[in-house]
């Protein structure tokens, strides 16, 4: 089954998007960070960093690929959904199978909690320095996968915030259709 049509890559800052859930490239510590985990946080209010420090305190962080869950606190979104991306590496160290599992799991969590749209922001491709086109690549053909399977979700926005991975993500988009 063609997914393609319920991809949507759009330019603009995650934390504006109306949709269900947003998703966070967060760090191991799951207590804030830089970039657009910097960005969700202070949109988001304090409540999400309580609820993290939480999830900390019963699990321990979360691991590379792995994803949690929160509210939105003051975000147009019912949840946010905290990932963390692998650190590229060179490649070697399962870099490419960990980033597809940031996807994989985040989508299963967002299945198991109803949601029915929710956004991305290019994981991994900030201060991780994982390679935008293979990112974007890994990124559309996980998302697809999943999404085919019947898994309750109508719509993936991919929100870039820079030009590159913006064109990355429709070049590979196109290539599915
Ligand atoms: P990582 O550590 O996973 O590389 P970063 O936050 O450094 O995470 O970068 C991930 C991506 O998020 C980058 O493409 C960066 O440009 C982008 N980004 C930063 N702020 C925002 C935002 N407000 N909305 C959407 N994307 C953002």
């Amino acid at each position: 089954m063609d997914g393609t049509d319920r991809i949507e890559i759009i330019k603009g800052d995650i934390t504006k998007v109306q949709v269900d859930a947003i998703v966070n490239a967060a760090n191991s510590s799951l207590l804030g960070g830089g970039g657009v985990d910097g960005a969700i946080h202070r949109a988001g209010g304090p409540v999400i960093l309580e609820e993290c420090k939480k999830i900390v305190a019963r699990q321990g962080g979360c691991k590379t690929g792995e994803a949690v869950i929160t509210s939105g606190g003051n975000l147009p979104c019912s949840y946010v959904i905290h990932t963390v991306g692998p650190i590229w590496n060179g490649g070697k160290k399962n870099e490419e199978e960990k980033l597809a599992n940031c996807y994989k799991n985040s989508l299963q969590l967002a299945a198991e909690h109803q949601v029915k749209t929710i956004a991305f922001p290019n994981i991994s491709t900030g201060v991780y320095k994982f390679p935008k086109d293979l990112a974007a690549r890994i990124s559309i053909a996980t998302v697809l996968n999943f999404i085919s399977t019947g898994s309750g979700i109508e719509k993936v926005l991919f929100v870039c915030f820079e030009d590159e991975s913006f064109n990355y993500l429709v070049k590979e988009l196109n290539t599915q259709k």
